[in-house]
């Protein structure tokens, strides 16, 4: 029997770059497959894992995904998803005081964390039926339990040997924390989305997406939050007028900023614990968050007794279609370490899949990839920070108008947001599209669009405004400011 493969000729979607590919061969003959178990095995149900599983599955190929926790992976069960759920939950706050300026008054808000955490994980648990359904409906077989390589073409599930012409690593991250005397008595991000209990007063250690996020979520929920960093500014890595702006926004609103602080050590003091920072000064928390990043989860999967190189960070080293040192293998998302964001473990994971039963090789482009931080104020932002945008180009122009959004005229509040526009001078081109402000992760996933086009500041300004948004302060921007350092 010949196996067929659906021939898949549509177009890349946005987002993937075909290429030539006569080192990668695609389609699966009948007498090696008789080797085979599977023409794919995935090592992991998350993100990136169920989309090269389903799109190979589709292709024509014989799939099988291994997942030892729940399917969904970090995204769905740790991650994105109950993270956004808790977020929208601690955005009520505000909501109520607003409300009270346009003539509504409810009484006294209460708020019941066990009913939040209660409705959250009912709708994880749909969610995990609906990625085990994804895969069902797709041909794909799943695996339960953990996967281990013995070969190049060979897994181990339990006592299950299993043999696959191409195996796919997606195993994700996994929470790291610096080894600070008593640092066991500090709770990941792991852990904070099944707490019995709103702690009253929460410390965060750390200053990326995950402290910022959590100490805005626990402050919407009523806590008292202290974030303490190590350097003068936290989310390193996002433009410099956003960083400040969203620093004095949450300052503004009451969550106490440490920066240039660090922890000494922890010591549990009853059901709290006390920290004691570099200030010399003490914090005393009912729970700790240590958000100090995450670790590629590749220990104990057999990759280096099969000859898969790892990086000194423990990430798979791949080449641009996600293959490894070892040509059968692949491996995609948080466990190569290359931009940790879902979309782009699910863009790496539809890339390998083409490349593998497609009609051509298929690249995951990682340039302009737009992403957010849902704190309090969220920001958003998709291309080159100011600085970034000078080391590439030189001389920029930068347009910025900070503003209180309309809804705030009648609240009274000191909210603040931020639009902010890099330009290349010589081609027009917009390098660079930055926003604090409560719709910034939706607003910003249409300029990413424009910035994939290539829009110039020209295109920006001939754009009609949405009147009266704060979106619309993107396309009125009519003159350059001062460079923000
Ligand atoms: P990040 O890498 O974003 O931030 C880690 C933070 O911890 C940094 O501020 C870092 O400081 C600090 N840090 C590192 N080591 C130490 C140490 N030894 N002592 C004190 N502080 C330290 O990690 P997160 O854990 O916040 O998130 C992990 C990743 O998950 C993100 O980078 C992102 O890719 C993804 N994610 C995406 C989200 C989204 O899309 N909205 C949400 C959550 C996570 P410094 O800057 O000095 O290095």
């Amino acid at each position: 029997m010949v196996r067929i493969l659906v021939l898949y000729d549509a177009a890349a979607p946005l987002g993937f770059r075909a290429g030539r590919r006569p080192e990668y061969p695609s389609r699966v003959e009948d007498d090696e497959m008789s080797k085979f178990d599977y023409d794919l095995f995935v090592i992991g149900a998350g993100s990136g894992g169920v989309r090269a599983g389903r799109v190979a599955a589709e292709l024509g190929a014989k799939v099988a995904v291994a997942e030892e926790k729940r399917p969904g992976g970090t995204c769905v069960n740790l991650g994105c998803i109950p993270k956004k759920l808790l977020f929208y939950g601690s955005s009520f706050r505000d909501h109520f005081e607003y409300a009270r300026s346009y003539g509504w008054h409810a009484g006294s808000p209460s708020f019941r964390w066990e009913e939040l955490v209660r409705n959250k994980d009912r709708e994880i648990r749909r969610l995990n039926e609906v990625y085990r359904d994804l895969l069902r409906r797709a041909g794909v077989d799943y695996v339960e339990g953990k996967a281990v390589l013995a070969g190049p073409h060979e897994v181990l599930v339990g006592s299950r040997r299993i043999r696959s012409r191409f195996v796919l690593v997606a195993t994700g991250s996994r929470p790291w924390r610096p080894s600070v005397p008593g640092i066991e008595h500090t709770v990941t991000s792991d852990d904070v989305f099944s707490l019995p209990a709103r702690p009253d007063t929460v410390l965060v250690v750390g200053g990326g997406y995950i402290a910022v996020e959590f100490a805005g979520i626990f402050h919407g929920c009523g806590a008292r939050v202290i974030l303490v960093h190590r350097r003068p500014l936290f989310l390193r890595g996002f433009d410099i007028d956003v960083r400040r702006t969203v620093a004095t926004a949450m300052e503004r609103k009451g969550i106490e900023l440490r920066f240039e602080t660090e922890v000494r050590r922890f010591d549990r003091e009853g059901e709290k614990v006390r920290a004691e920072l570099s200030d010399g000064t003490q914090v005393l928390a009912d729970l700790v968050l240590c958000a100090t990043g995450r670790v590629p989860a590749t220990a104990g999967l057999g990759l280096e007794r099969v000859g898969v190189e790892l990086d000194g960070a423990g990430a798979v080293v791949v080449d641009e279609y996600s293959r490894s040192s070892v040509p059968s293998i692949y491996a995609v998302g948080d466990c190569t370490n290359r931009l940790n964001l879902t979309p782009v473990a699910i863009a790496e994971g539809d890339a390998v899949a083409r490349t593998l039963f497609g009609p051509r090789p298929v690249r995951p482009d990682h340039a302009n990839v737009p992403t957010a931080v849902f704190g309090n104020p969220p920001l958003a932002c998709v291309g080159l920070t100011e600085e970034e945008a000078r080391k590439r180009v030189g001389k920029v122009d930068v347009y910025r108008s900070t503003f209180r959004p309309l809804k705030h005229t009648l609240t009274g509040k000191d909210e603040l947001a931020l639009v902010k526009l890099v330009v290349d001078p010589v081609t027009d081109r917009v390098l660079g599209c930055h926003m604090v402000g409560e719709e910034a992760p939706e607003i910003l996933q249409g300029f990413a669009v424009a910035l994939r086009c290539g829009a110039t500041k020209a295109d920006f300004d001939e754009t009609i405004g949405i009147h009266p948004t704060a979106a619309e302060e993107f396309v009125t921007l009519r003159a350059p400011v001062a460079p923000a350092q």
